[in-house]
């Protein structure tokens, strides 16, 4: 019998979903956190409201009940959250998750904590390093947080066995595109795949501009330019990345446009605040609240008709817009900080 998948308006099923542990960070990302609204004035989320791991456990279940396979734990920054390796554990007992995975700044990533993750049941890691040179690390991350620290981590990830890794460098022209190819040659002959994103207009706080985006395409050249590489073949429909490897087979490469090859028409993801908000886009400027709901004492199949009826009428698109019509003019986006990446 075939199972009947629940789709959105533009026939897209729900595969992912990304959970949000906290706003926290120890980092000031400008793009991101930038400081002048994330100083020590910032009211973050209290712990009562942020959702327990019972609830996000309880959260997962339904959404595999309605399709999900892939879990990605991100933030504010993950690896605050004490006790992470617990959730794992609770999320990785649910029939039906094929993937657990975590994105994080690796700057609290220990071998201990690492080889936790990893016991527990965490398949794989997504590592964000904006630049390979240590000034402009410092620079981006606002809080001088050295690139030796994060390669550390790197490390630990990578001897507790979630190899291969992904590196996330979110790229700036004027800021860190002058550090592309160094962090390409950094990692070419490793594992780990460097994956370059282009910046994106989430939020309201980062004073985004279309000229500080630097296309793929020119990320690609540049680094064609010093070592060649070829296009790969998508691994799965809905793939992110586009995938490159180089021709003398150093290894493989990704870039992600999200501004200037949008991929709204295979996105999968829901995304769930650590406050217990469900976002169906990352550029939504509202959420439907399920924490209350929870706490009120929903039951199974109440929250299950609540979540299918949010999915279906889902019909977000956002960088598609954004691209056809130059810039979506909405005040109201959510934070990525709060929502997650
Ligand atoms: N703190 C963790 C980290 O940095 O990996 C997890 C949360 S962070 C919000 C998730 C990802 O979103 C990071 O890779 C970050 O670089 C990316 N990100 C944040 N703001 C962005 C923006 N404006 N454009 C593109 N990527 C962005
Ligand atoms: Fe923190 Fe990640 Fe945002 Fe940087 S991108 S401020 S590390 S949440
Ligand atoms: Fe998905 Fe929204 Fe991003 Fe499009 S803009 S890929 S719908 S999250």
């Amino acid at each position: 019998m075939q199972e009947d998948v629940l789709t959105d308006q533009l026939n897209r099923p729900l595969r992912d979903l990304r959970i949000s542990l906290t706003d926290r960070c120890n980092f000031r990302c400008a793009y991101c956190m930038p400081k002048a609204l994330f100083g020590a004035n910032h009211a973050f989320m209290p712990r009562s409201q942020l959702l327990s791991f019972e609830e996000i456990e309880r959260l997962a279940r339904l959404f595999v009940g309605l399709g999900v396979r892939k879990l990605r734990l991100t933030g504010g920054e993950p690896l605050i959250r004490r006790d992470l390796d617990q959730l794992i554990g609770m999320l990785a007992g649910i029939d039906g998750v094929e993937d657990i995975s975590l994105t994080t700044n690796a700057s609290l990533l220990t071998l201990e904590k690492a080889q936790a993750l990893k016991a527990a049941g965490l398949n794989r890691i997504t590592v964000s390093l904006d630049g390979i040179d240590d000034a402009t690390f410092k620079a981006m991350n606002d809080v001088g947080f050295p690139v030796a620290k994060v390669l550390e981590g790197i490390d630990n990830a990578e001897a507790a066995g979630l190899s291969p890794i992904k590196i996330n460098m979110v790229v700036q022209r004027g800021v860190n595109d002058h550090d592309i190819v160094p962090m390409a040659g950094h990692f070419r002959g490793t594992p780990h795949i460097v994956r370059f994103i282009e910046y994106m207009d989430v939020g309201n706080t980062n004073g985004w501009r279309l000229d500080e985006v630097m296309p793929s395409r020119e990320v690609v050249e540049r680094i064609h330019a010093e070592w060649p590489v070829e296009p790969l073949e998508a691994n799965y429909r809905g793939e992110v990345a586009e995938r490159y490897r180089y021709v003398d087979g150093g290894g493989e490469i990704g870039m992600i446009s999200s501004v200037s090859q949008p991929f709204c028409g295979d996105c999968s993801r829901a995304r769930l605040s650590a406050e217990g908000k469900l976002y169906t886009c990352l550029f939504a400027s509202a959420g439907h609240d399920l924490r209350d709901r929870l706490r009120e004492g929903a039951d199974d199949s109440e929250l299950l008709e609540f979540l299918k009826g949010i999915w279906r009428r889902r019909a977000d698109r956002y960088s598609e817009l954004r691209t056809h019509e130059t810039k979506v003019v909405d005040t109201r986006k959510i934070e990525m900080s709060y929502i997650g990446g």
